[in-house]
């Protein structure tokens, strides 16, 4: 998953495109860059880590122009390496092209073994480098019409923003998995994954990139939008509301976490528990516990600390510690938890490791029920179109009754939502993927996509 934010026509473009990815940072932190341009010349930074470290600030002035487009990576495809960190930025015989990509490319391996066998040289091992080969080799001079011409040729999921010398272009494919949004600010145009970015910039939303619309947008100008895609049925992510999106973002037409709380209030009238108090795992069970607690009228506490400045580097201590690595991040209220019957709310049960674990944790705190209830139906697929999740080998649900996953996280009850439950949260609204839940693929994958994807490394995942 990914964080992609770009601006058009303001002159302090590489400062808002800072600003906006420090708001997309939860969407990605390995790597981050900012491409800008003057309108003679893109420039570039890029590096591994969070945006604040790889930033400083003699690094922003050198991004000069009036144009920019930044990126915050979380590797779905390909490894965590600075040759994989974004925006690409390539000269060709148009002229300069970066681009910034949010989503997974189903078939991306096909292409390049395609793009190789006729003598293509990658610089990266991400699905998001064909995508430039692609233009380049377009018959089409201008960079709009060569873009289109190279998109048709991608499936998948992509959110993209593209920066030339005198544009950005941005472009979300025809199902419109992954989100992106056009705002405004000060008389220039900008473009981000989730709302929130815009909050902190000053800038007002204006409306999302519709599935399959191309928009260029060029400093002085209206910006100019095509539909160049076959119509095709929405997918939105459905993923992005359960736990990916920050709450305080507009996604898909709606606010996430008004969404997240409705998913507590469904799952209170799918779930019910005899319990004293509504526990919230923080952050991301924190709406749908709240939503719980509403519905239940029994009391929300918060009963669980998270330590926000668990950073990558931390070094686990040699002599071994109960339950350590998830202790770093969580620690009980033990005077809140004593003796009392607990439902305790997390958004989604991955492995199952962390839920073992904190129920353990509870438990160890003198709770005396600890009944689990998930923000979401049983996580029994993987997920090709951006989201990391594990192979389904790993994949808890996959492999076990609820039930069964009750006894292993040693919970007295267990209850995950309905998919109608989710669906009705989400107001209803048709055009979802739900994919990570039914094991139905809107973009078919054969074994041949599914294979290459694998071959793609995977990072460590974040909470
Ligand atoms: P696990 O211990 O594998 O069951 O991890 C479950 C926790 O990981 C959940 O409570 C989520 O907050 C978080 N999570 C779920 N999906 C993802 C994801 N795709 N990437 C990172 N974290 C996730």
């Amino acid at each position: 998953m990914c964080g992609i934010f770009g601006i058009s026509g303001h002159p302090e473009a590489a400062n808002l495109a800072y600003l906006g990815l420090y708001a997309l940072q939860h969407r990605g932190q390995e790597s981050t860059g900012i491409v800008s341009s003057d309108h003679s010349t893109l420039y570039d930074e890029r590096g591994m880590g969070q945006v604040a470290d790889v930033f400083p600030r003699e690094k922003i002035r050198r991004l000069r122009g009036d144009l920019a487009i930044g990126h915050t990576r979380y590797s779905t495809a390909g490894s965590s390496a600075l040759a994989n960190a974004q925006p690409f930025r390539i000269g060709y015989h148009a002229g300069e092209i970066a681009i910034a990509h949010n989503g997974n490319l189903t078939n991306a391996g096909r292409l390049r073994n395609e793009l190789e066998s006729e003598g293509s040289i990658f610089r990266s091992s991400s699905d998001t480098e064909v995508i430039l080969h692609l233009i380049a080799r377009s018959s089409w001079r201008n960079s709009p019409d060569a873009v289109v011409d190279a998109l048709k040729r991608v499936e998948g999921a992509f959110s993209l923003l593209m920066i030339t010398r005198d544009a950005v272009i941005a472009a979300r494919d025809p199902r419109g998995f992954r989100p992106l949004s056009l705002g405004r600010v000060e008389g220039a145009w900008c473009f981000a994954s989730e709302s929130c970015a815009f909050d902190l910039i000053g800038a007002e939303f204006v409306r999302d990139v519709e599935p399959g619309e191309v928009i260029v947008a060029a400093p002085g100008k209206d910006p100019e939008s095509f539909h160049p895609f076959a119509p095709t049925p929405e997918h939105r992510c459905i993923f992005e509301y359960v736990y990916f999106a920050r709450p305080d973002s507009k996604l898909f037409g709606r606010s996430v976490h008004l969404v997240r709380k409705r998913m507590g209030q469904e799952l209170a009238k799918e779930h019910p528990a005899e319990a004293d108090l509504v526990v919230p795992v923080p952050d991301s069970g924190v709406p749908a516990a709240l939503g719980y607690s509403e519905q239940s009228g029994i009391p929300f506490e918060v009963g669980l600390i998270r330590n926000h400045y668990v950073g990558r580097t931390f070094i686990e201590p040699q002599q071994s510690i109960r339950h350590f690595g998830v202790k770093v991040k969580l620690n009980p209220v033990r005077e809140v938890i004593e003796g009392k019957r607990i439902v305790m709310v997390d958004d989604s049960i991955v492995r199952g490791t962390t839920s073992k674990k904190i129920v353990t944790m509870f438990k160890e705190a003198g709770a005396r029920e600890v009944h689990v209830r998930i923000s979401c139906p049983p996580t029994i697929a993987s997920c090709y179109y951006g989201i990391d999740t594990p192979d389904p080998s790993e994949l808890i649900a996959a492999n076990n009754t609820v039930e069964q996953i009750r006894r292993y996280i040693r919970a007295t009850s267990l209850g995950y939502l309905s998919l109608e439950g989710l669906t009705r949260a989400t107001s209803g609204a048709a055009g979802f993927c739900t994919a990570c839940y039914t094991g139905t693929y809107p973009v078919p994958l054969d074994a041949e996509d599914r294979e290459q994807l694998r071959l793609f490394e995977k990072p460590a995942r974040r909470r």
